[in-house]
C-alpha cells in the first residue's frame, strides 16, 4: 500500500499526541492499574483520531480501512499494549455494528459521543464460561412493551469499570444458539454518574499484563433498556 500525505498526516497527529499526553504517564497508569480513559479519549477525540473510519454525520471522518490501519499501526508507539487495547475497543470493537447497523437515534446517543470522546465504550461479549465459544452465552434481553429486560453478567470487559455504556451481546430469543443474538447498547450510568439500579461492577480484575487497562465483572438484574 502507498500511504498518501494525508496518510502520513495522520501518523503524526496521533505520534504527537501519544509522545506528548500518552507515554510520559504510561509508567504510572500501569502501576496504578488504570489509565484516565475519559481524559485520554476526549483528547483523542478532540483530534478526530476516534473516528477516522466512521460516517462525518457522527463527527467521523469518514476515510477508508487503509486510515484506520494507520492509526492501529502508529498505536504501536504507546509504550505498553494496555492503552492501545483500550483505544481499539472504542473504535474497532464496540462502535463499528453500531455505526454499520444501528438506528439514527442510537448513532446519536451512542455513536456520536463515542466518537468526540465523551463517552467510553465496552464491549460486553464474553462471559464466565463462554470466551471462545461465544454463541454460548448466557445473558438474556427479553421484551417488555417497548424494552429490553437485562438479566446475566459480563466477564474481562476491558475499560468496563470506566464505561459509560456497553455494546452488549444478549440471546433475545429461544431460537437456536447462532440465530438468537443481538446487539444492545446498554447506558450503564444514570444522570448522576453512578451505575443504574440493577447494573453491578463485581470487581476489577487484577491482571498478568495489559495491567493499565482497567477489565471488569459485570452483572446485571432486571436492568431496563428501551429497544431502538
Ligand atoms: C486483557 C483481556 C481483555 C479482554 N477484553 C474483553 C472485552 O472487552 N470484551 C469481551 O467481551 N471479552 C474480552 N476479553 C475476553 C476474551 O475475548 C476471551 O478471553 C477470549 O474470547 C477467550 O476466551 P477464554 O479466556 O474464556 O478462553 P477459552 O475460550 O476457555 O479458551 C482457552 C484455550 O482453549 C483454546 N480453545 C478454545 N476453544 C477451542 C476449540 N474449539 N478448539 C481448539 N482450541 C480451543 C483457546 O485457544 C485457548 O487457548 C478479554 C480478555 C482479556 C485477557
Amino acid at each position: 500500500m502507498q500511504l498518501t500525505a494525508e496518510h502520513h498526516a495522520l501518523r503524526d497527529t496521533l505520534k504527537k499526541f501519544i509522545e506528548n499526553e500518552i507515554n510520559p504517564h504510561v509508567d504510572e497508569w500501569e502501576e496504578k492499574e488504570i489509565f484516565p480513559a475519559h481524559d485520554v479519549f476526549k483528547g483523542m477525540g478532540d483530534l478526530g483520531l476516534l473516528g477516522v473510519t466512521k460516517p462525518e454525520e457522527y463527527g467521523g471522518m469518514g476515510l477508508d480501512w487503509s486510515y484506520g490501519a494507520v492509526v492501529a499501526e502508529t498505536l504501536g508507539h504507546i509504550k505498553c499494549g494496555a492503552i492501545p487495547m483500550a483505544i481499539g475497543v472504542q473504535t474497532d470493537m464496540a462502535t463499528p455494528a453500531l455505526a454499520k447497523f444501528g438506528s439514527d437515534a442510537a448513532k446519536e446517543d451512542f455513536l456520536k459521543p463515542s466518537i468526540s470522546g465523551d463517552y467510553v465504550a465496552c464491549l460486553g461479549v464474553s462471559e464466565v464460561g463462554s470466551g471462545s465459544d461465544v454463541a454460548s452465552i448466557k445473558t438474556t434481553a427479553s421484551k417488555d412493551g417497548d424494552d429490553y429486560i437485562i438479566n446475566g453478567g459480563k466477564m474481562w470487559t476491558t475499560s468496563g469499570t470506566q464505561a459509560d455504556w456497553m455494546c452488549l451481546l444478549a440471546n433475545t430469543s429461544d431460537d437456536a444458539a447462532h440465530r438468537n443474538k443481538t446487539l444492545i447498547c446498554l447506558p450503564l450510568k444514570d444522570d448522576s454518574g453512578k451505575h443504574r439500579d440493577g447494573v453491578t461492577v463485581a470487581r476489577k480484575l487484577k491482571k498478568l499484563g495489559m495491567r493499565s487497562s482497567d477489565t471488569a465483572e459485570f452483572f446485571f438484574e432486571d436492568v431496563r433498556v428501551p429497544q431502538r
